[in-house]
């Protein structure tokens, strides 16, 4: 990256355009930009200036470019990063941007990893990083267990303050990696694993700057002088919040979200299952238990290293919360319906201190408490070059019959590529070695085909890598392509200079769709020897300023 302030070192041939800006555009709105952030809050990129890969950790992401690119590495790159520091200058930004048709892509951690991080969708678009400076808790209301956060609080963020700020007796939820935002991470429908879960429905109350600049509060916010923003989630007439989630509808600038009062008691547990043909008896047991409330969460394949480490062929890993006398219960339940499955065994943490075994039923008894780590990075192989991650999101039924359809439809695509299986049943993580182009070629038609395999069951993706997010919107095509049409006519309304996040979710504003900016399925996967560049994005149609 590069300071705004070295600009005019950079050739007008380094500069990334987007469509429809020129160079002497582009140059003229990074100033301005620059005087609305502050010259500290805006790095310019170059192909050549871009983070190397290595120098990315976790704790560090690059902003604009995916780590784990799948395509080329520059396919997704940002022309600028800025980090605006309130409201005001997000409006401010959003109102320079429809004059001058530069795309932004809001982030608020960008680390959606599996998912193309922070990247842009449209190359040469402006990263607009919400979670540098906008990173404060607003407001924890200890007595009603809600809070109000900036776009750039982590779960890590969230949980010291808590712990802090007298604030002991509210839970959070986080996901696999606390390092995420709480915000960013339910706006991508992302999920956890406490009853709190499902991070969407735990939401209250949205501020969005709208694409065209003006600045909107739903539920509640609505009011003027309510003291329910954070209480109640509809305020009146139309629900618009969720059209503000995996979309390209608006900016969040604030957030609420509802916490979890500490439940008086809590035990998590792991049952081990020996055979492969476990799955749908355990798949069949979980939705009785799940429907009845019984409070099992999460079930996890962890395949070949199970053998290794001692645990069974299939995990379900879960926690039951409330006072010993509910939990007893539930526990009769729950440990009545696992064992009917022959060779099936129980463990607690606290009955496993020394090796694999421990380290992993200690993982994810944190993970179920609310505790954000960083653990799963250790599978991921995080700091060599190979461990890059592509998400897979099928959703099907809860039943034995699909489990195992999908299980093997997964399996079947990932033995036909040469990829290990790693499921959690929500997520199919596909690790590949991103400085191999073979391996990033197969990775992306593995999953391009799965998603059609998908869709020829009736299962369809919740969310998508950057790569996908055409191909997945063309599979939801029920009655003509109703639902991308109803997202079109929104987008043209609520942005009709097309100037946010073009191509989320496959949604294209007027101005750009059809001009060849989806990315096209690729042709039949002929073992790397056609140019796979031209196959995937039709030539001339990277580069925006080539149109
Ligand atoms: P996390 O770091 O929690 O994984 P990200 O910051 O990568 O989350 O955000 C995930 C996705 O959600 C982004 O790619 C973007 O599409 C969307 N998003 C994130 N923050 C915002 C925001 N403040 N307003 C609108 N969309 C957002």
């Amino acid at each position: 990256m590069v300071s705004i302030k070295h600009i005019s070192s950079l050739r007008d041939e380094d500069l990334i355009l987007a469509p429809d800006v020129d160079v002497p555009t582009l140059r003229s709105a990074l100033e301005e930009l620059s005087r609305i952030v502050g010259s500290d809050n805006i790095d310019i990129l170059t192909k050549d200036h871009m983070m190397p890969d290595e120098d990315g950790h976790y704790f560090n992401v690059p902003r604009e470019h995916d780590i784990f690119y799948v395509l080329e590495k520059d396919t997704f790159l940002a022309s600028a990063v800025v980090s605006p520091k309130n409201t005001e200058e997000v409006s401010a930004i959003v109102k320079l941007a429809n004059k001058v048709l530069l795309p932004l892509w809001p982030i608020s951690r960008g680390r959606n990893l599996g998912y193309g991080g922070a990247a842009p969708r449209l190359r040469g678009s402006v990263v607009l990083d919400m979670g540098k400076q906008m990173n404060r808790v607003l407001e924890v209301d200890g007595k009603s267990a809600t809070c109000l956060l900036e776009p750039g609080v982590s779960y890590f963020d969230l949980y010291d303050y808590l712990q802090n700020n007298g604030f002991k007796h509210l839970w959070i939820d986080n996901p696999d990696l606390g390092g995420g935002s709480v915000v960013g991470n339910a706006l991508d429908r992302g999920a956890g694993y406490t009853p709190y879960g499902e991070h969407f429905s735990m939401h209250c109350g949205m501020e969005v700057v709208l694409p065209t600049g003006d600045v909107t509060r739903t539920g509640m916010g609505a009011l003027p002088g309510n003291n329910t923003w954070q209480a109640f989630q509809y305020g009146y007439g139309p629900y618009p919040d969720g059209i503000f989630t995996q979309s390209n509808f608006g900016i969040v600038t604030k957030m609420g979200f509802w916490l979890m009062p500490d439940p008086g008691g809590y035990q998590s547990y792991l049952f081990s299952f020996p055979r492969d043909t476990d799955l749908p008896a355990i798949v069949e047991i979980v939705r009785v238990l799940r429907l009845n409330m019984t409070g099992v969460l999460n079930d996890e394949d962890i395949d070949k290293i199970a053998k290794e480490i001692g645990v069974g062929r299939w995990n379900v890993y879960g926690a039951m919360y409330g006072p010993k006398e509910m939990r007893d219960i539930q526990w009769e339940a729950i440990k009545s319906a696992f064992l009917t499955i022959p060779g099936a065994v129980y463990t607690f943490p606290e009955d496993v201190e020394k090796g694999d075994v421990a380290k992993v039923i200690h993982m994810r008894d944190d993970t179920l408490k609310g505790l954000p780590n960083t653990y799963e990075l250790g599978w991921l192989n995080w700091t060599g070059p190979k461990g890059s991650l592509l998400g897979f999101s099928p959703i099907s039924p809860t039943t034995g019959p699909d489990a195992i359809k999908q299980y093997n439809m997964v399996k079947r695509r990932f033995t036909e590529f040469g990829f290990d299986y790693i499921g959690t049943f929500i997520v199919v993580c596909l690790t590949f070695d991103k400085t191999d182009p073979e391996s990033r070629r197969k990775a992306h038609r593995c999953i391009e085909l799965l998603i059609d395999d998908a869709a020829k069951e009736g299962y369809g993706e919740y969310r998508t890598h950057l790569c996908f997010m055409d191909q997945i919107a063309s599979v939801y095509n029920w009655n003509g392509n109703s639902s991308l049409k109803l997202n079109e006519t929104l987008k043209d309304s609520l942005d009709p200079n097309g100037i946010l996040a073009p191509g989320k979710s496959g949604i294209w504003p007027k101005r750009l769709r059809g001009r060849g900016f989806e990315i096209k399925r690729t042709q039949e996967y002929d073992g790397g020897h056609s140019d796979y560049e031209s196959t995937v994005i039709p030539s001339g149609r990277i580069e925006g300023s080539k149109l």
